[in-house]
C-alpha cells in the first residue's frame, strides 16, 4: 500500500476557558488525512488523525518535515510484514529519519498526529476497531471490556465559579460519570477551597475527585497548596509544580500529602526514565499521564510503557492525558488504568461517538472500524475538507 497524499488543516478550538497556566481562547489543533492507493468501495482508503489538546496545531512541522518524508519514502520502507499493508512502527522510523536524539518538543506532537492517522488507516484496512488491533498486536489479545473513564473539566470561567463547577459536574454525573477532575491553583487558596467544595457536592468523596494546578507553582507554593488540600483526601493532585522540576517532585513525594499525577508534559521514553530516576514517584500511590499523541504516538508510548513496567509500575497506574477518541482505543487495547474524557460532547474534543454511553463511570469499546471519528458529527466535520 502506498501513501499518495497527506492533507492537514489547523482547527481553531476557541473555548472561553482557562486553567491556572493558559487560556484556550486561541488554542488550535491539527487534523490530518493520509490517503493511500488502496481502493475500497470505489474510494481510496484514508486514515484520519486529530491532535491531542493543549499544545496548539503542528502545521509548520507537518508541512516542512514529517509529511514530505512519508510521501518521499519507498513504500517498502513502511510496508507491513505481509507486504500488502502499512506498518505504523516502520512508518514512524521513516518520519524520524535525520532527527537528533533529545529535545522532544513540538515535533513529538507532529509525529504523533500522523501516527494516529496511520493507526486509523491500519484498523480500517483490517475492518476492525483500533482497540482490537492494538490488543492483538501488543497485549496478547487482551482488551478492556469496560474502560474506566473520568470526566475532566472545572476550568476557570467568568461568573460564579462554585455554581458553575457544581452545574458542570452534575451534567457529567447525569451522563454517567462517577469520577471528576477540576482545575485549581489559579488564585488564592481560599478560591481552591470554594472550587473543591463545590465539586465535592457532586463527587461525594475526595476519592472521586482529582485536582490539577497545571504546573505553575514553585516549590514553596506547591508544598503550601498540597498541604492545604491534603485533608480532602483527593484521588490525586496533578502537576503540583513545573513538570520538569524533578527535585521538587521528589520532595513532594517524600512528604506524602496526596497521590501525585504527572507526565502530560513528558514527551519521550528518555524523559520518562529521568522522571522515574529523579522524581521519587511511587508506583503504589501515584499516576502517570503521558499523552500518547503529544509524545510521538503509539511507537514511543510502547517504549514508555516498557520503561515504566521495568521500574515496577502497573499499567493500571497509567491514565493518558487528553487525546480524546484515539487515546480511548490505546487505553482499551493496552489495558491501561483510565481514560480522561472531556465530558462535554458539544466540544469537538469532548464526549464519545453517537450511541456510546458512560455507564457507572465506564465506557464499552465500540465496534466501528478505525477510531470511529465518523460517528461523532461535530468532530468529523473538521475532516470533511480533507476527504473531498
Ligand atoms: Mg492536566
Amino acid at each position: 500500500m502506498k501513501i499518495v497524499a497527506i492533507r492537514e488543516t489547523t482547527v481553531a478550538l476557541s473555548a472561553p476557558i482557562r486553567n491556572a497556566d493558559i487560556s484556550f481562547d486561541a488554542m488550535t489543533a491539527s487534523a490530518v488525512a493520509i490517503v493511500t492507493d488502496r481502493m475500497e468501495g470505489g474510494r481510496p482508503l484514508i486514515g484520519i488523525g486529530f491532535d491531542s489538546i493543549g499544545r496548539y496545531g503542528h502545521g509548520g512541522l507537518l508541512r516542512e518535515r514529517f509529511m514530505p518524508r512519508l510521501l518521499a519514502a519507498d513504500p517498502q520502507d513502511y510496508a507491513s510484514a505481509a507486504g500488502d499493508g502499512i506498518d505504523p512502527l516502520r512508518a514512524w522510523s521513516v518520519m524520524m529519519r535525520n532527527e537528533k536524539a533529545g529535545g522532544h518538543g513540538d515535533r513529538a506532537g507532529a509525529v504523533g498526529v500522523l501516527d494516529a492517522a496511520l493507526w486509523d488507516l491500519v484498523a480500517k484496512a483490517e475492518r476492525k476497531p483500533l482497540w482490537r488491533v492494538l490488543a492483538d498486536r501488543f497485549n496478547a489479545g487482551h482488551a478492556l471490556e469496560r474502560v474506566p473513564a473520568y470526566a475532566s473539566g472545572g476550568h476557570y470561567r467568568e461568573g460564579d465559579e462554585a455554581a458553575a463547577i457544581e452545574a458542570e459536574l452534575r451534567g457529567y454525573r447525569e451522563r454517567g460519570h462517577r469520577r471528576f477532575k477540576i482545575k485549581i491553583g489559579g488564585g488564592l487558596i481560599e478560591r481552591d477551597f470554594i472550587r473543591v467544595e463545590a465539586a465535592l457536592r457532586v463527587a461525594g468523596t475526595g476519592a472521586a475527585l482529582a485536582v490539577d494546578s497545571n504546573g505553575i507553582a514553585d516549590r514553596a507554593a506547591a508544598f503550601a497548596r498540597m498541604n492545604e488540600l491534603a485533608h480532602y483526601r483527593l484521588a490525586w493532585f496533578e502537576e503540583p509544580c513545573d513538570p520538569l522540576d524533578f527535585a521538587t517532585y521528589h520532595a513532594l513525594s517524600e512528604a506524602d500529602l496526596l497521590p501525585i499525577g504527572t507526565g502530560e508534559n513528558i514527551f519521550s521514553a528518555a524523559d520518562t526514565r529521568n522522571l522515574l530516576r529523579y522524581g521519587g514517584l511511587k508506583p503504589e500511590r501515584d499516576f502517570l499521564q503521558m499523552d500518547i499523541s503529544l509524545a510521538y504516538g503509539v511507537p514511543e508510548y510502547l517504549r514508555i510503557v516498557e520503561a515504566l513496567e521495568a521500574a515496577g509500575w502497573s499499567r493500571k497506574r497509567l491514565m493518558p492525558h487528553a487525546g480524546h477518541l484515539f487515546s480511548f482505543h490505546v487505553v482499551a487495547g493496552l489495558g491501561l488504568g483510565s481514560h480522561e474524557a472531556a465530558g462535554d460532547e458539544g466540544l469537538i474534543f469532548g464526549g464519545y461517538p453517537e450511541g456510546v454511553t458512560v455507564e457507572d463511570g465506564h465506557v464499552r469499546p465500540w465496534d466501528t472500524p478505525g477510531v470511529g471519528f465518523e460517528r461523532k458529527a461535530n468532530l468529523f466535520r473538521v475532516f470533511e475538507p480533507l476527504l473531498a
